[in-house]
Formats: structure tokens, C-alpha cells, sequence
């Protein structure tokens, strides 16, 4: 009885390992010929942190992640303080660790640990076309033609899963018209007084730039979004610099000198997909953002996924394929789908408004104390 997981990212290898921690074989389903992340940092808030618990490698991805003092939200045109969410001993006492992670260093103590567990059959080069199903079990279809035979299937195969295409049909995701450039800069090229351990957010009229250390102090993330109507779908994508920072104006001066900072840009549209309920064909079940795509504004995506993977092989019944995986989607829907939407109000409301609304948001920042932000966070981290 193994389970097919198809996708190795961390919502995939996160399931696996998961599975295998309770006891099922699992085969992982590889389209790329390595496992590795795409990207360079990313925020993992404290209920991702208590799914890596949960898997077992919180402490190895504590030890790599840069443990900032404070999440800000500045005014992308003056530089002003709009907002301060301090990660000091109060929020860490009701919430647990919020930390910034080179990605791989998110991904490589999953892989490890999948690696080291006998029960985890790890395959690359193996892109999945399609499924087949019958009441016994799950085909694989592999675009070399090859079939792989479990007992379930989990579509752990991204944005653009061909798991959902056949289970879903919805398509093409749903392009956000927004762009967004990241590009990693050597701490050492970064003047001190633009260091501060902190995730730092300028947010300005249909932009917004976020800043922060990765990598045990080597490097600097930097991820600049524009709300510029963008239209092709774009993942990865060279661009110059000039191109660049003709989106962002105007821009404060310490913003402006990070984005200088900046030689190799890559730039991505940014998609998402309405949330639907059909995560499930009988033994077939999707996951992570190849369920329920997000956009990257409440950092987000993969804490979502991490707690689906966990969910799911908790719950996970190889006697009760159907039935579990039901109960699976009805514990993860609803709370996938508020993050769906907070992510987009964020974008609108918080990072991206101009004029009176960025007053009206400034006001509303300016009432409300760190325990207000904290009760309002809680339905999230708690
Ligand atoms: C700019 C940006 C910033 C972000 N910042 C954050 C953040 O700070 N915090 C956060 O929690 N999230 C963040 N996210 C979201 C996060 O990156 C994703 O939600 C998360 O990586 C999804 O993981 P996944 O395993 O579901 O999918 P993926 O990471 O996309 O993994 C899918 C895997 O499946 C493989 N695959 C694809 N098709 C097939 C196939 N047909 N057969 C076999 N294998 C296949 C792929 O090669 C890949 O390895 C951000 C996203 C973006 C774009």
C-alpha cells in the first residue's frame, strides 16, 4: 500500500515525510532532476514553524533561519513608521518562532529526513502526465510513458499541477497583473545602517518592497512587487535593472539605495486561483498550491501547505483512502480559503493603496497597539 505523492517542494516532501513518520510507504513523483527550491527567501510564520515540529525538523531549520526582531510596514514614499509587529519574548510566549529562511533551508532538512527513512522511495525525472484510478488503487501516468501503481495520490505539483488540470479542470491560474522582481545581494555589499535584523516593507502607490537578511547573515532578500497590469504569466525570468526601477517611483531614499544594490533581477507574475472545494477524486487528493494557490502577501503559501501535509497524514487511513482523504479536505478548506482572501486584501489594502485609502490605512495602523495586532493575527499564528 504506497502512497503516490506527486511533486517533491516542500508541500510534497513535507506529506512524505509526514506518511512516513506514521507508519505508510510513500513513493515521491519528481517532474525536475534534483530537488530544489527556486528562489531565495521566505518567511515562515509560527504555524509553519509548528508543522516542521510536528515533522520532526523544527530545530534543524531554526538553526539556519535568521531570527528577526520585528516585521515593519514603512511608507514607500517618505520612509515613515506605519506599522511594528515586534517578535520579542510576548509574541514568541503566544505564538512560537517567526523566522526567515533561505528556502533550501527549508527543503533540504525535509529531503534529508525523507532520505533517511526507509519507507520513502524518492524519484527525479519523473513528471506526471495523468492518473488512472479503479476501487483498488492509483496509476501514475509519467510523461515518459512509464505507470507507477499506489494505493492513493496526493498532487503536491504546484501552481500549475497537472493533478488539478485532470481533477479540477480549472485551467490556467488566475493572473494578479501584479510583478514581482527578487534579486539576493552579499550582506557584505550592504551599508551597515540598511542591515537591521528586522522584515522590513515599504509600501508605496501600487508597489511595494520587502527587505530582509537570509542565509545566517550572508545575504539580503530583496522582493520589489508592482501592481503594473502585467499580463503574461512569467515565472523566473531575467530582467534588467533599469527595467526595474522604472516601477518603483517615487521611492523613499533608504529604499532606493537597497534596490540599487540590486545587479541580477528575475521577475515573476504572480497568479493565484479562486478557492474551489473539488480537492478530491476518490483516491486522488490535491495539496499545497496545487490545491489552493495563493498570493505571497501574507507570506503564506508554504506554512499553508506544510499544515495541509501534516493534517493529511494525520489523518490518513489506508483502509479508509476515500474517507480520509475527505476529512482531510473538510479540515483544510475553509482555512485555506481566508488565507486565500486575507493574502489579496493585503495586496489591496495594506501594500499597494495611494491617497486617502493609504491615509485610512495609516489610520487604522496608528490605533491599534501590538496586542490589537496580536489578537488579529491570532486566527492565523495561534
Ligand atoms: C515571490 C514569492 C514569495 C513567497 N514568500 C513566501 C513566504 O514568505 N512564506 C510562505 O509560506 N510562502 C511564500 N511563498 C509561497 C510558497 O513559495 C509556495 O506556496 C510553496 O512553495 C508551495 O509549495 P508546494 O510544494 O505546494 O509547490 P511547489 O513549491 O511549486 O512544488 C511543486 C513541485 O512539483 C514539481 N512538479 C510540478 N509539476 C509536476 C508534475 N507534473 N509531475 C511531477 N512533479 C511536478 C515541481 O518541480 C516542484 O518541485 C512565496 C511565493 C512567491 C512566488
Amino acid at each position: 500500500m504506497t502512497v503516490l505523492v506527486v511533486g517533491g517542494g516542500i508541500g510534497g516532501l513535507a506529506t512524505a515525510l509526514g506518511l512516513a513518520r506514521a507508519g505508510h510507504r510513500v513513493t515521491v513523483l519528481e517532474a525536475a532532476a534534483v530537488f530544489e527550491e527556486i528562489g531565495a527567501g521566505i518567511q515562515v510564520g509560527p504555524n509553519g514553524f509548528r508543522m516542521l515540529d510536528a515533522l520532526g525538523v523544527g530545530p534543524v531549520v531554526r538553526s539556519r533561519a535568521v531570527h528577526v526582531d520585528a516585521l515593519r510596514l514603512r511608507c514607500g514614499i517618505s520612509g515613515g513608521l506605519i506599522a511594528q509587529l515586534p517578535i520579542d519574548a510576548g509574541f514568541r510566549d503566544r505564538f512560537g518562532t517567526y523566522a526567515v529562511v533561505h528556502r533550501n533551508d527549508v527543503l533540504t532538512p525535509l529531503l534529508d529526513a525523507c532520505q533517511d527513512d526507509e519507507r520513502v522511495d524518492l524519484r527525479v525525472n519523473s513528471g506526471v502526465e495523468s492518473y488512472a484510478q479503479d476501487s483498488l488503487g492509483v496509476t501514475a501516468v509519467l510523461r515518459s510513458g512509464d505507470r507507477v501503481h499506489g494505493s492513493a495520490l496526493v498532487g503536491a505539483d504546484g501552481l500549475r499541477s497537472a493533478v488539478r488540470r485532470q481533477l479540477v479542470g480549472d485551467g490556467d491560474p488566475q493572473v494578479s497583473g501584479h510583478t514581482t522582481f527578487r534579486a539576493v545581494i552579499p550582506a557584505h555589499d550592504v551599508p551597515s545602517g540598511l542591515k537591521e535584523n528586522v522584515v522590513t516593507l515599504w509600501a508605496g502607490p501600487r508597489y511595494h518592497v520587502v527587505w530582509y537578511v537570509i542565509a545566517g547573515g550572508r545575504y539580503v532578500n530583496l522582493v520589489a512587487t508592482t501592481d503594473n497590469g502585467a499580463a503574461d504569466p512569467m515565472t523566473g525570468k531575467p530582467v534588467d535593472h533599469d527595467e526595474v526601477l522604472r516601477h518603483f517611483s517615487p521611492l523613499c531614499d533608504d529604499a532606493a539605495r537597497v534596490m540599487e544594490l540590486a545587479s541580477e533581477w528575475r521577475a515573476w507574475v504572480l497568479c493565484d486561483r479562486a478557492p474551489v472545494t473539488t480537492w478530491q477524486d476518490s483516491r486522488v487528493v490535491l495539496l499545497g498550491d496545487a490545491a489552493h494557490p495563493v498570493l505571497q502577501y501574507a507570506a503564506q503559501g508554504a506554512c499553508q501547505a506544510l499544515e495541509d501535509a501534516v493534517c493529511l497524514s494525520s489523518v490518513f487511513d489506508p483502509r479508509d483512502v476515500v474517507g480520509s482523504f475527505a476529512r482531510y479536505v473538510s479540515m483544510r478548506h475553509a482555512r485555506t480559503a481566508r488565507v486565500h482572501h486575507a493574502s489579496r486584501l493585503m495586496g489591496r489594502e495594506v501594500y499597494h493603496p495611494a491617497g486617502d485609502a493609504a491615509a485610512d490605512r495609516d489610520a487604522m495602523f496608528a490605533s491599534w497597539t501590538t496586542a490589537d495586532l496580536h489578537d488579529r493575527l491570532e486566527w492565523l499564528y495561534g
